[in-house]
């Protein structure tokens, strides 16, 4: 396969199929993996070592993992020369994390695994599955997918690149024909506003030939097509020609225009911002979904401007300056080697453990769950946590009459998610 990323990737398969354009604009745009993405790359790399070897993923407590741009990854017990390469050092959260991956797909039994399965779909559309199981027996294809990620949670119901990747564990496994189902299952253990518990989503194996048929490859074809169209939408967020989209630009106006009446149609007049206080309900959801639009746009722009500040360009009415310094270790471990002495305990800061944490060191002493619930019992409060979503979110709203909630049980931050 030419190329560590094909240019129809899995991963942005929702956005490429909701705007074919996406393709074209971002074809020389250069993609940098956030330090979000790097470090998932290390827990993707740290779970295929664990399954291929049969390993827990505690055996790599305090080794090191990294990832450089071209794809390439690795988990050492020293600390690797960075050379440029992402590098981080394998955590608590992490192993806990895996292991809860690791603990999912073992369970799965099955008569035979594939780990970090290449596939390829159509020309410019391949990728890799973390893992697929097969289940003679049952006539099930597993295929798993981790999330190392906590801020989006990701559902496994029609999600395309889960149906990607199930077509690729199809062609890759060679079971075309002979099973009836694929379960597709996400384990995302970090989620927030969740449970972290693995999501699964049946699909038999004649729909999702359907659904290749009648509307991957027709996407595809669109997406790779000269002059494909743009649209605008939620799969804009992570797009990486965000700050340079026209269809951007327009909607970004036009919202501007719907939502503050008062925007003067003179550029350089002042624009007065109507106080939040002073919204109706019908001009908050306006503007929420212009937030929505704005706010991953002002961040993609300033990340562009910050680079070509930084490649010496002249921003006008902007220059580049000094921050405040954040120090940190250059060697955690050095560092902590030369601490001990001196500062004995006093090196070290300790915090308890969270209740999830607590729970997997019970269970993993022997207690049982009835036992670990009694003793956890009252030391464990629960905060209602609720946000304010597009009505699209596929969780059910709730009702909110006045006896429901109280307003000081909710955080502000909940709000502003
Ligand atoms: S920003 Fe949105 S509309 Fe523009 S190319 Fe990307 S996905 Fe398409």
């Amino acid at each position: 396969m030419a190329g560590q990323h094909a240019r129809l990737s899995p991963s942005s398969a929702h956005r490429w199929l909701n705007c074919p354009g996406c393709i074209a604009l971002c074809h020389d745009v250069e993609s940098k993996p956030s330090t979000y993405a790097q470090e998932g790359t290390v827990a993707h790399d740290l779970a295929a070592r664990c399954l291929r070897n049969g390993f827990d993923a505690k055996k790599y407590q305090a080794h090191w993992g990294w990832c450089n741009v071209a794809g390439a990854s690795g988990v050492q017990s020293d600390r690797p020369n960075a050379g440029g390469a992402y590098v981080t050092e394998i955590d608590q959260e992490m192993i806990d994390a895996v292991q809860s991956y690791l603990d999912h797909v073992r369970a799965l039994g099955g008569d035979a695994m594939h780990v970090e399965t290449r596939f390829r779909v159509a020309e410019h559309l391949w990728g890799t599955v973390d893992c697929c199981i097969r289940d003679d027996l049952e006539g099930v294809l597993h295929v798993l997918d981790y999330k190392h990620g906590q801020g989006v949670i990701v559902e496994a119901e029609e999600n395309p690149q889960l149906m990607i990747y199930a077509l690729g564990a199809i062609s890759a496994t060679q079971v075309e024909g002979l099973y009836d189902q694929v379960r597709i299952h996400i384990v995302q253990p970090r989620a927030a506003q969740s449970d972290g518990a693995p999501k699964t989503w049946d699909i038999g194996t004649d729909e999702l030939l359907r659904w290749r048929d009648e509307v991957l490859m027709p996407g595809a074809e669109r997406a790779l097509a000269e002059g494909a169209a743009r649209q605008a939408g939620p799969w804009c967020r992570f797009c990486d020609g965000l700050h340079l989209c026209p269809e951007i630009e327009a909607e970004a106006l036009a919202s501007a225009q719907q939502t503050f009446a008062e925007v003067p149609a003179d550029p350089a007049a002042e624009i007065s911002l109507p106080a939040p206080t002073e919204l109706p309900p019908g001009k908050l959801g306006r503007v929420l979904d212009f937030l929505a639009l704005l706010e991953p746009w002002a961040k993609a722009v300033r990340e562009h401007a910050y680079d070509r500040a930084h490649k010496g360009e002249q921003i006008p009415g902007h220059k580049l300056v000094r921050t405040q310094n954040r120090r940190s270790w250059s060697d955690k471990r050095k560092a902590e080697g030369a601490l001990v002495g001196p500062l004995r305990s006093k090196a070290y800061k300790t915090d308890v453990v969270t209740p999830a944490q607590a729970e997997k060191a019970l269970k993993a002493a022997g207690w049982s769950k009835d036992q670990i619930q009694e003793f956890l019992g009252d030391l464990v409060s629960t905060k209602q946590h609720t946000a304010v979503v597009p009505e699209s979110d596929k969780r059910p709203a709730l009702s909110t009459g006045a006896d429901k909630f109280k307003t000081a049980d909710l955080d502000a931050e909940d709000w502003l998610n």
